[in-house]
């Protein structure tokens, strides 16, 4: 059985070489994050160029998704590059300030002096550094320093309890739309939204720049969790994004949270990706820690869909290394049952794709399923079955490139190159047969579950279930 949980890695200056990214794919990175919060352009277009042909000289697929950058507010930079703040001195974010020194430095979100008030905690640098604030007088927040340490150019700020106004969408960002419709990425990951709107904000400038792709929310701000239900409907995956998440609610809160947010998206239909420091000790060492093992496991047992390297394959030592490790720890942690995350019994059967998926998590329940092959245009079918966790491989058999590198992300799906152009129903039933049988899915005598659009070659969704008893050439009945 392969394994179910996929991975996805950030690229980075450590990971950008051909020989690099080819033993990444071979360790099992299924999807590529590209971080335009890091590089140029042509980087990110170099990269992608770089890891398709590298992919399809592999035989393998491997989906890329864009994260844009947000609007992360951040302080300005320093003379000297640093400063060191000392526990109770006074320290002045200046909106007008140009170069920083010990007693203020700039910020790149001007408005933020009329976000916060007396008494707001600010913190720095992913929460190393906390300020709170005395008082606002004009374009200057005069604050007091809690928790002290060095702060070098360019740190993020957060407010804790959130509640920061800055728009979703920076003009940055907007022109990384672009560079995604550029990229033909996959999945479009939105930092910081707040709203459904921001996400189906996101998805129509994608759609203008000529591209669509999967929109993925990155949940990591206080409001999004009051919106959750909101933004997850607009989105068709999201993303624990539990570095600027635990900044704003408190890190005690992110693991009971991680847990709500999988369960929900699930429940849903939707993708889920867990992010950040799932190995951030193998930046720097070849193997994770107990805790980091324990983190990507869990993780896996609550039914997360993809498990994220961020600085472990972007920046650090052991990009292959890190990949290696998830994918070993996820395997292990797939043995044991997934808890039932998902509703599907009570979820409506409102539409065709989702009764035949029913059917077919229903049969796979009851007889010894080998495998399921879903033939299919978007990846629905597949996706709706891939819902409930089941020890039985899902094939997404498709002819359409840009659904076999979407579905990379799906737990427990599998994309195959199904080309079947002018043939007859029968004929593609038993080509797809012919198929797993070829890649040892399968052998002669299993059943396998195949669903379908008929009749075939007409546009429209799923709305057949085949059982199939491998090489006897007639479906059982
Ligand atoms: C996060 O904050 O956890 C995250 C994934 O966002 P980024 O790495 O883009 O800051």
């Amino acid at each position: 059985m392969p394994r179910r949980t996929k991975i996805v890695a950030t690229i980075g200056p450590a990971s950008s070489t051909p020989e690099v990214l080819e033993k990444m794919i071979l360790a099992g990175m299924d999807v590529a994050r590209l971080n335009f919060s890091h590089g140029t352009d042509e980087d990110h277009l170099a990269r992608a160029e770089l890891i398709r042909r590298i992919a399809k000289k592999l035989g393998r697929t491997v989906g890329i998704l864009g994260d844009l950058q947000g609007p992360k507010i951040r302080v300005g930079k320093f003379k000297d590059q640093r400063i060191t703040l000392q526990p109770h001195a006074e320290f002045i974010l200046d909106a007008d300030c140009q170069l920083g020194d010990e007693t203020r430095v700039g910020l790149d979100y001007k408005a933020l002096p009329q976000d916060v008030k007396a008494g707001d905690a600010l913190l720095l640098d992913d929460g190393k550094i906390e300020l709170t604030v005395i008082q606002v007088v004009g374009n200057q927040v005069f604050t007091k320093v809690v928790q002290g340490g060095v702060l070098s150019n360019n740190k993020g700020i957060n407010r804790r309890g959130g509640g920061l106004t800055a728009p979703a969408l920076t003009d940055k960002d907007i022109q990384d739309i672009h560079l995604a419709a550029r990229l033909k990425v996959d999945y479009l990951a939105v930092s910081f939204p707040r709203s459904g709107d921001d996400m189906d904000y996101a998805r129509r400038l994608l759609k203008e720049a000529g591209w669509e792709a999967q929109i993925q929310a990155k949940i990591e701000r206080a409001e999004a969790i009051d919106a959750l239900e909101d933004i997850i409907r607009a989105s068709d995956s999201i993303m624990v994004a539990r570095g600027d998440l635990a900044v704003e609610v408190g890190d005690a809160v992110v693991p009971a949270l991680q847990k709500r947010m999988i369960r929900l998206a699930r429940q849903m239909n939707r993708t889920i990706i867990t992010a950040t420091q799932m190995m951030e000790s193998m930046i720097s060492s070849p193997v994770p820690t107990r805790a980091e093992v324990s983190d990507v496991a869990n993780a896996v047992l609550d039914g997360t869909d993809a498990v994220m390297l961020s600085a472990e394959s972007a920046a650090g030592q052991f990009p292959v290394e890190a990949i290696a490790a998830m994918a070993r720890v996820c395997n292990e942690a797939e043995k044991e049952a997934m808890p039932e995350v998902t509703i599907l019994d009570n979820d409506p059967i409102d539409r065709v794709e989702k009764a035949v998926a029913r059917a077919v998590i229903h049969t796979t329940r009851h007889l010894q399923v080998k495998a399921i092959a879903a033939l299919t245009q978007s990846g629905t079918t597949a996706l709706l079955v891939s819902r409930s966790d089941m020890d039985v491989p899902i094939f997404a058999l498709t002819p359409n490139e840009s659904t076999q590198r979407r579905v990379t992300l799906f737990r427990g799906v599998y994309p195959l190159d199904f080309q079947h152009e002018n043939r007859s129903s029968a004929e593609v039933i038993a080509m797809a047969e012919q198929k797993l049988l070829a890649l040892g899915a399968v052998s002669v005598g299993d059943i396998i579950l195949l669903t379908i659009g008929e009749p075939i070659g007409i546009p429209g969704g799923t709305n057949t279930l085949k059982i199939i008893r491998v090489g006897e050439h007639s479906h059982l009945t």
